[in-house]
């Protein structure tokens, strides 16, 4: 598999942690790997670590396109993005050099802040109120007032991220395959003068979803991309859509994605 033979390792930088790496390193230099130290040239990046960290080795890499991610545990611990894990390393090497890997497509949100260059999540966009009280937004689809919203805030989810945070919403689990995004509230109130859908809602990936934040000089909501807080504190509109692009991450022969809900969650 002469053209995917650069590979660089993403892992958090504690002392068992970068020993395992450097197992993992040797493993695939024997192999005849090539191991980068930055992910430019990567034709596979390694994640070392859990979903957090796999989220973070994609995020720091700048969600690429144009090479597979390959997640692996520490600990013997199903991961949801993880296919491998440290003590079957062996096995996710095998399937490489013998280039017999299969390809999982996780699919991507596209999120604009007020009009600003757009940022990827694999898992979910979440915006929530930062101070004790509540914050108001319009939930516009496409270019429609769909529902004005007062609560705690809201979680875009992808369908992968729909198994993280959104679940613990009561949000459904989603098949990645398809091609779409979910919407769930956090605490909403629902008076005579507010009223939210209150159950979480799926859109098609073709939809554009719009937040809009009523701004009466109290809320300054936290935003967050996946497990990355955002600086920005001002925000007006917040535009989301489903991206055409999607994470390739290698995977383990039978392990599909309603293997892995029933192995992590049942
Ligand atoms: P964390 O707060 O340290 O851990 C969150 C937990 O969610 C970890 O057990 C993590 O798995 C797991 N996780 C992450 N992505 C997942 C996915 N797509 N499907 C199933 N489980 C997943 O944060 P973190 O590890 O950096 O992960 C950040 C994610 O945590 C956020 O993107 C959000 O989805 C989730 N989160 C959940 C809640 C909640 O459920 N109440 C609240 C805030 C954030 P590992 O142990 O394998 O890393």
């Amino acid at each position: 598999m002469a053209e995917r033979t650069n590979i660089y390792i993403y892992c958090k930088n504690d002392e068992e942690t970068l020993a395992k790496k450097t197992k993992v390193r040797e493993a695939l230099i024997h192999e005849g790997f090539q191991m980068l130290e930055s992910h430019e040239e990567a034709n596979i990046i390694i994640s070392l670590g859990h979903d957090g960290t796999f989220l973070q080795a994609v995020r720091k890499t700048g969600f690429r396109q144009d090479c597979l991610y390959a997640g692996v545990t520490l600990d013997n611990k199903p991961g949801f993005y993880c296919d491998f894990d440290y003590n079957n390393v062996w096995e996710m090497i095998h399937l490489i050099r013998n280039a017999e890997l299969k390809v999982r497509q996780y699919p991507l949100i596209e999120v604009a802040i007020d009009g600003r260059q757009p940022f990827y999540c694999l898992n979910e966009f979440s915006i929530r109120s930062n101070i004790i009280r509540m914050f108001t937004l319009d939930i516009i689809i496409d270019d429609t007032l769909f529902e004005t919203f007062l609560g705690d805030g809201v979680i875009v989810s992808t369908p992968t991220g729909s198994t993280a945070y959104n679940k613990s919403v009561n949000g459904a689990v989603v098949d990645p395959m398809l091609p779409c995004f979910q919407v769930t509230e956090l605490a909403s109130v629902n008076t005579n003068s507010f009223r939210t859908l209150g159950s979480p809602f799926i859109m098609s990936g073709t939809r554009r979803l719009k937040l809009r934040v009523h701004r009466d000089g109290n809320d300054f909501p936290s935003m967050a991309a996946d497990n990355e807080a955002m600086g920005i504190r001002r925000v007006e509109d917040v535009e989301i859509r489903l991206s055409d692009k999607k994470i390739k991450t290698v995977k383990l022969k039978d392990n599909s994605f309603w293997e892995k809900v029933a192995r992590i969650y049942l």
